[in-house]
């Protein structure tokens, strides 16, 4: 047998055993199991974070918003508000220590926080870490810029109001709701990707 055909031949079962296995384009996302009362299309929502040194980090909230906003044929439109007690996501500054921690998110039912993986929620709490070095993270090509980084951030703890908890498996690494910031470092990831839009669809549904 010619050798370049013996190749071939060897190679058959290794690309049949490739197709089988998921890509990270399957519906990888994770959800909490619990979400909004509320279907969270035209709903508002309030940001009361504080401008942070070289980052506009009022414009970046709205911003990772309308990222949000903008997802293809979800049921995710949120309206900013001035009257925060007509919103249901709130965004706020907090100073946590641990510089690590970008954001966190709580889920609330009136005035009591609620475990989103058996409570559905009416509104949910997003505080930014005002100490976290956002300007002094690289994008993969080295470029260091805070206010992507910051929106980044915020686009991520934007998942978790919505219901989205974290994908953990490499396999998603390039995901915004993977567990840890690299989906940002190594794989550039400021905006909500087909795998957050498919998890949003599985919980509120279909726009049209
Ligand atoms: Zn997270």
């Amino acid at each position: 047998m010619k050798p370049v055909v013996k190749i071939f031949i060897t190679f058959i079962p290794l690309i049949l055993i490739l197709l089988l296995v998921p890509t990270s384009n399957s519906s990888a996302y994770t959800r909490f199991h619990g979400k909004y009362t509320q279907t969270p299309y035209n709903t508002y929502y309030w940001n009361g974070v504080d401008q942070i040194p070289t980052i506009n980090a009022p414009l970046y909230v709205d911003n990772a918003m309308s990222m949000w906003n903008n997802t293809s044929n979800t049921r995710i439109w949120m309206v900013k508000t001035t009257n925060q007690s007509a919103s249901i996501l709130d965004f706020h500054s907090k100073v946590l220590e641990d510089i690590n921690i970008l954001g966190r998110t709580t889920w609330w039912v009136g005035n009591s926080t609620v475990d989103p993986k058996t409570t559905n929620w009416y509104w949910a709490k997003v505080e930014m870490n005002k100490n976290s070095p956002y300007s002094s993270i690289p994008n993969p090509k080295g470029v260091y810029n805070g206010n992507i980084v910051f929106a980044a951030a915020v686009a991520h703890e934007i998942g978790h109001a919505l219901g989205l908890a974290h994908n953990s498996s490499y396999f998603d690494i390039d995901t915004l709701m993977f567990f840890d910031f690299i989906f940002y470092t190594d794989y550039g990831i400021y905006y909500p990707t087909n795998d957050e839009i498919l998890g949003v669809r599985n919980i509120y549904g279909y726009l049209y």
